[in-house]
């Protein structure tokens, strides 16, 4: 198993060291917005982990709730 540098990495996003944990972590997140949308009756204005990407300071996965624009930006990818 890979080794992350820091559970909580310096930006304070938390990391994980399996992409697969990231994605774990992603769908719970994304249920608990989809259970809270439904509640209020609109999905508007909630925020949604979406991606997930490596970060070189942590040596660990972020989720991020990032447009694809903003995403770019940071980590120079064409995702
Ligand atoms: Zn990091």
């Amino acid at each position: 198993m890979k080794k992350v540098k820091y559970d909580i990495c310096p930006t304070g996003k938390r990391a994980y060291a399996e992409e697969r944990d990231a994605e774990r972590a992603m769908g719970r997140a994304r249920a608990r917005r989809e259970r809270f949308g439904a509640a209020r009756g609109t999905m508007r204005g909630l925020k949604v982990e979406n991606r997930i990407y490596w970060c070189s300071i942590c040596e660990g996965h972020h989720l991020t709730e990032m447009s694809r624009r903003e995403f770019t930006l940071i980590t120079g990818a064409a995702a």
